[in-house]
């Protein structure tokens, strides 16, 4: 009666249904973890995904024997692995939860069929979502095209189910098989060790991810509706990589949040405008199930005629955060640094990219892809589409962010540039979004030297708007 259960993006013990399901079989469990980058198909995951994923993997192992139980590792195509583990264990279950990734999913349907005409019993759960993409549809039966309707249809169908308490003991087997040592899966970065920032910034796993939960329910949650938007002043919960990695599920976060606002009068417009937010990575999810195309073609075909630019060092100046513009370049060191940026800011660097440089949104999904911690096939190709125009309920691509006004409005006092901006740190909050239009007075005084210790604007917002929507124009119509 052992049962393998296989760990992915679920990497936790707390509500966990497939972990939750193989103790109920009955037999000793046997948690597996499997490094299996060509499983991925064309999104093997980047280097800051790789950095998260050996510390929440060594949190979850040491989870794993605090009830008496182990992770065991191994390396190679996922189908096989398990094949040799049962051949070694005598495993008759593999359980799982799901991903909704196309190729995780074209892999698992084929898994699933495959052990179940061998007579392993296999089956997947969800754990990953508050609704499962195929249960939300019209009227018609057909995907939702457009946010609101899909989140009236969600909040109807309700029946969130209460999240199940992490076991207390998993029952062991006598032998345990043989595991890879982590750090030989070399996912940390070799020299130069790059993630000193990340270090700092984040703690990993399970318990990480309880910790940022309370810290947010403290300090985040009252005026959350508002603040969201502010990256001066973290007023988000910062939950994305945990959610990602599923070192916390979605029906933990929105049963706790319900709490809060059921306790806090007054809470009710901040937990509804957070739970507002899980709605759009449910959305994500949604989109991505019913159009698995999405990371790699616009939604909309008119813009596969786009005219995109492919200046290679203006792209490197934006990866770099020198592209003169101080709220962009705060959040690519951001990144950079800590391998995640607010979203305010996330939009207003894409929108830059996209528009102003006319980069192909695929650029700077792929660069996010390998430098975001929460980095998500879903997440990111949604939302990549959304600023560009072309993804379904996106934001119209004549609406183009003029990164100087988006600065001075969401970091008014320009205290998130100065954190992330030093060389311009003297400069007031009059200056510090547009240091290009000071008086020479002012930035002698700021020791800042235009073109030398800070660089002078790439491209003109004014002149680049102009352009882009003159291309825009030229598109087919709808
Ligand atoms: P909170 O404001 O605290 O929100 C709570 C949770 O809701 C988040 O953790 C996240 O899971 C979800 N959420 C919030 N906003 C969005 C959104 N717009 N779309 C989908 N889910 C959302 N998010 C990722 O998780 N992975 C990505 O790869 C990713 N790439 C992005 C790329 C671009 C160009 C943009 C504009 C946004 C991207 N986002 C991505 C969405 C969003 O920026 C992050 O989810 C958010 O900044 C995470 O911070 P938080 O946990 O403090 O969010």
């Amino acid at each position: 009666m052992t049962t393998l259960l296989w760990f992915r993006q679920d990497l936790r013990l707390d509500d966990n249904p497939a972990l939750a399901a193989a103790i109920r079989r009955g037999g000793p469990v046997i948690p597996v973890c499997i490094l299996d980058p060509d499983g991925e198909g064309d999104w093997p995951p980047g280097g800051a995904a790789r950095w998260w994923l050996h510390h929440s993997l060594a949190a979850l192992a040491g989870a794993l024997v605090e009830r008496g139980s182990r992770l065991v590792l191994r390396q190679g195509p996922a189908t096989a692995v398990l094949d040799e583990l049962i051949a070694e264990t005598g495993a008759t279950a593999v359980l799982w939860n799901r991903r909704y990734e196309p190729a995780s999913v074209e892999r698992d349907t084929v898994l699933k069929s495959g052990l179940k005409q061998r007579g392993i019993a296999a089956e997947s759960f969800n754990g990953a979502l508050l609704f499962e993409p195929w249960e939300i549809h019209t009227g018609a039966g057909t995907p939702f095209k457009v946010f609101t309707p899909f989140w009236r249809a969600c909040l109807q169908r309700g029946g969130i189910a209460e999240p199940q308490a992490a076991p207390t003991e998993i029952p062991a087997p006598p032998r345990w098989p043989r595991s890879d040592d982590l750090d030989r899966w070399e996912l940390l970065p070799a020299k130069p060790d790059w993630a000193g920032g990340l270090r700092q910034a984040w703690m990993p796993g399970e318990a990480g991810a309880r910790k940022r939960l309370t810290a947010f329910l403290r300090h985040g949650l009252t005026g959350y509706e508002t603040a969201r938007d502010r990256p001066d002043v973290d007023g988000s919960s910062c939950l994305s990589p945990h959610l990602h990695w599923g070192e916390i599920g979605p029906r933990r976060v929105w049963q706790v949040v319900e709490y809060a606002a059921a306790e806090t009068p007054g809470l009710r417009a901040a937990a509804d405008a957070y739970q507002r937010e899980l709605g759009w990575r449910e959305f994500a999810a949604h989109l991505l199930a019913a159009r698995p195309e999405m990371p790699a073609e616009p939604l909309d075909r008119r813009f596969s005629d786009y005219p995109w630019e492919t200046d290679r060092k203006a792209l490197r100046a934006w990866q770099q955060g020198l592209t003169g513009y101080p709220i962009v370049d705060a959040g690519m060191r951001q990144l950079w640094q800590t391998g995640w940026m607010h979203n305010r800011v996330r939009m207003i660097a894409a929108s830059f990219l996209i528009k102003d440089l006319r980069i192909h949104w695929r650029e700077g999904e792929a660069w996010f892809w390998d430098t975001l911690v929460d980095a998500d096939l879903a997440n990111n190709a949604f939302n990549w589409q959304w600023v560009a125009g072309c993804g379904a309920d996106a934001a119209p691509y004549f609406r183009i962010f003029n990164p100087v006004l988006q600065g001075e409005k969401f970091d008014p006092d320009g205290a998130y540039v100065r954190r992330f901006v030093p060389e311009l740190s003297r400069l007031s909050p009059k200056w510090i979004h547009k240091p290009w239009q000071a008086p020479a007075a002012v930035l002698a005084e700021a020791d800042l030297d235009l073109g030398r210790t800070y660089p002078r604007p790439i491209v003109d917002h004014g002149d680049a708007r102009r352009l882009a929507l003159a291309a825009f124009q030229a598109l087919p119509k709808a």
